[in-house]
């Protein structure tokens, strides 16, 4: 039905209706309600169904984008659901969640021919959403079990997505987390406006279904070591993330007032899966009536932004030491920002907090971004005699997070770590410096993203199996030197 594409030429791109930002402001509801079917067959029907898909080639998951997009513009929906969920394990979620504008849709064709991109990742988002209401998405069982386990630290998108793989290859799967919820950053870091809790609880559910055991409230190297899990389980991955917040060393730094991005938005969104949290209801962690600067420029800054205008904030400013064009963060996500009523103070960067005890303003100069450095960025230099205060009763770090020392917590010396504390791995294999741990997602690639994650997961899953099949078949040509 090659009539029903190449709509580009006289179809507008058209996202799904956005909430008004006034309404926004005052709930943590997802600001797009997703596409009807006409709309997204429509939008679907734009694609020029490129022989060199470069949507394709930019998504990390390599998505069989254009096929999708055939069969969602002839309204076979169920086929659609077929070929994304084969590539990618939370389809819904990425559409929700990836910076698209950085990925498939920044490279889509007609985006680069200036004709507006396809909407890839609302329409991902429509066909699986679609495809739980029908009832279509179903655990994949395995065909026959196997008698080996893996232990899985860390219940985010790479561990998840490495045991959906493994379960369905019919390993006993085991996943340990330090939290009393699965689904990592997806669950406590990004927020419900990103991504509704219940789309993360209804996969966690679906993995539950398809046989994976959780262990909620494991904190590997505190409530288990690391040689107990391989002395348990035939292969472990280690699938933790990062989460040692990067600090700010300046005058006043220690106020109270002035908190880590990761625990006001975890605060929050516990708020939101209805739980007590002691220093929310204290108004440590909460912005109402407050004046509210974020310290930072990436795409967790600005999920605190948007919290605080949410949580009633009296004012909200962002402030970065570089300029729009050099942010880390997604541009869509800062355009929400700004049409909720976040002001963005680009080329300023800290220099003391004022207080008695708690903060009250932040002292700020002007940035000049000189000569460029080896990375290609431009160095931020402080203009002298450009400072300013600007008030703030609560101030929240988000200047990024670091590895935990994972050596020192798992208590092995010989879990070799990079010189930023990321986890070695042979990428040939994804097996760390020891015999049958394999290592996945941010742990290994430093902060990154959700749908990187999903790719690790997979990519281990299929490494694990390989070491697994081997370690089987070895027992089973030399069972008494395997067993001794
Ligand atoms: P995580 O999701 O961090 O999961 C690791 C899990 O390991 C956690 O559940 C943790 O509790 C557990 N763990 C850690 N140590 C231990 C231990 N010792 N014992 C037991 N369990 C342990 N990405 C996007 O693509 N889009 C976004 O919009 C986006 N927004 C973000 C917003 C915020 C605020 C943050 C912080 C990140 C955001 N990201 C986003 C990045 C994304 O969430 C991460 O890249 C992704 O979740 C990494 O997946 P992971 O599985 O490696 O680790
Ligand atoms: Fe685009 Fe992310 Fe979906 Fe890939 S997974 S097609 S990058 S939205
Ligand atoms: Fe379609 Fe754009 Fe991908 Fe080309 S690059 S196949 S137009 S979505």
């Amino acid at each position: 039905m090659a009539h029903r594409m190449l709509g580009f030429v006289h179809t507008e791109m058209r996202m799904p209706d956005k909430r008004s930002a006034e309404e926004r402001r005052h709930d943590f509801n997802e600001i797009y309600p997703g596409f009807h079917q006409d709309r997204a067959g429509e939008q679907a029907g734009r694609c020029s169904q490129c022989g060199v898909p470069f949507c394709q080639v930019h998504c990390p998951l390599h998505n069989n984008i254009p096929d999708w997009l055939r069969f969602t513009a002839e309204g076979r929906l169920e086929e659609a659901y077929e070929i994304a969920s084969a590539t990618n394990t939370f389809p819904e979620i990425c559409g929700r969640i990836c910076p698209q504008d950085r990925l498939c849709e920044g490279n889509c064709t007609i985006e680069q021919s200036r004709h507006g991109t396809v909407t890839i990742g609302t329409i991902e988002r429509y066909i699986t959403d679609t495809a739980f209401e029908k009832g279509w998405v179903k655990p994949r069982l395995p065909l026959r079990e196997r008698d080996q386990s893996v232990g899985i630290i860390g219940a985010g998108p790479a561990g998840l997505a490495a045991a959906e793989m493994l379960r369905a290859k019919g390993y006993s799967v085991d996943v340990y987390d330090r939290h009393d919820r699965m689904g990592g950053l997806m669950i406590y870091g990004i927020p419900s406006f990103k991504l509704e809790k219940f789309i993360v609880l209804r996969r966690i559910a679906w993995l539950e279904e398809q046989g994976v055991r959780f262990h909620p409230g494991t904190d590997v190297g505190r409530n288990i070591t690391l040689a107990e899990l391989r002395q348990r389980h035939d292969a472990v991955l280690i699938a933790t993330g990062v989460y040692k917040a990067r600090d700010i060393r300046a005058p006043g730094s220690t106020l109270d007032g002035i908190v880590p991005a990761l625990d006001y938005l975890i605060a929050n969104n516990r708020v939101g899966l209805g739980d007590t949290v002691v220093d929310y209801e204290s108004g440590r962690l909460k912005a109402a009536g407050k004046d509210v600067v974020v310290i930072g420029g990436g795409d967790t800054a600005m999920d605190c932004v948007r919290t605080a205008i949410r949580q009633g904030a009296k004012s909200v400013k962002c402030v970065y030491r570089r300029d729009r064009r050099n942010m880390p963060g997604s541009q869509r996500e800062v355009s929400h920002a700004e049409e909720e009523g976040v002001e963005l103070v680009w080329q300023t960067a800290p220099e003391a907090f004022h207080g008695d005890s708690r903060v009250q303003g932040m002292l700020a100069s002007r940035i000049h971004l000189g000569v460029v450095d080896a990375a290609g960025r431009q160095t931020p230099q402080p203009v002298p005699g450009s400072e300013f205060t600007l008030p703030a009763d609560l101030v929240i770090k988000a200047l990024g997070f670091e590895p935990e020392d994972l050596p020192i917590l798992f208590g092995d010396a010989n879990l070799k770590v990079t010189r930023w504390g990321t986890v070695s791995i042979d990428f040939r294999t994804m097996m760390t410096s020891l015999d049958g741990v394999f290592a996945a997602g941010d742990i290994v690639r430093g902060a990154s993203l959700v749908v990187w994650g999903i790719r690790d997961g997979r990519d281990v899953a299929e490494h694990i199996h390989t070491y697994l099949r081997r370690k089987a078949q070895a027992a089973t040509a030399n069972p008494v030197a395997t067993a001794a």
